[in-house]
């Protein structure tokens, strides 16, 4: 990997910044971004299997935290998608469905190939060669960290392509639908260490030549041969028994 990358976005400061919040304040905000991140790649790596039930001193105890700091970042990895709550069982890991891995996938086609065409006579070609490297370098067997970092960059190519459309709510929803993804992505990086490495190239080339139509064409076939890939990886794939796919 050429560097180490965390998943959070930067974070920005409320619009009137705290009179100097002391280092106790900054310590509970680092622990809890901390445990967000920990508790997101787990879920998203599969270390919690879909479906799982999970505890708040369960958690902090795994993490080596204070309930609170488990507390505190469960309500957004519910908004990511990424836990349910459900009211007497608690606290699941959302389980994967075909129908929800279909709902996803057609979205992403309705919406993607459009950002594509929009983006093309605008977006800055080195950067999105930059993302792109990223997502390709080579991954070693297992490694789960290394898995994750590309399918970030992923997520940030796919992204930065719906940002150059000039439209910020098309770019919204394809953040969204790629976190509501995340998952699903992960299996398909997984699942895909020899085709993954040219499956952008097409796009990018369409883009250098400043080609809305064959951006659109080359991004929707990107993203049915993803679905097809990962259909294939979730029915037929005997490893991913495991999963508890529902
Ligand atoms: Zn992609």
């Amino acid at each position: 990997m050429a560097r180490t990358r965390t998943a959070a976005p930067a974070r920005r400061s409320g619009p009137t910044p705290a009179p100097k919040p002391g280092p106790g304040r900054a310590r509970l905000v680092a622990v809890k971004d901390q445990v967000h991140e920990r508790l997101r790649f787990e879920i998203i790596s599969f270390g919690l299997r879909p479906g799982e039930r999970i505890s708040e001193s369960q958690l902090a105890t795994r993490f080596g935290v204070g309930i609170a700091s488990v507390r505190a970042v469960l309500p957004k990895l519910v908004q990511e998608g990424l836990i349910q709550n459900k009211r007497r069982l608690g606290h699941v890991i959302a389980p994967i469905t075909v129908q929800e891995v279909r709902d996803i996938c057609q979205l992403r086609e309705m919406i993607e190939p459009q950002a594509a065409e929009l983006a093309a006579a605008r977006i800055d070609i080195a950067r999105l060669e930059e993302i792109d490297a990223r997502s390709k370098v080579h991954v070693p067997e297992g490694d789960r960290a290394a898995e994750m970092a590309s399918v970030l960059a992923n997520k940030e190519f796919h992204v930065a392509i719906a940002a150059a459309s000039g439209n910020e709510r098309l770019a919204a929803w394809v953040a969204q639908l790629q976190d509501y993804s995340i998952r699903f992505q992960y299996l398909l990086r997984h699942s895909l260490h020899h085709d993954w490495e040219h499956s952008h190239e097409p796009i990018i080339d369409a883009m250098r030549r400043r080609d809305p139509a064959a951006a659109r064409e080359q991004m929707r076939a990107h993203l049915l041969t993803g679905r097809e890939h990962l259909m294939k990886a979730i029915l037929g794939l005997p490893t991913l028994r495991d999963v508890n796919i529902g």
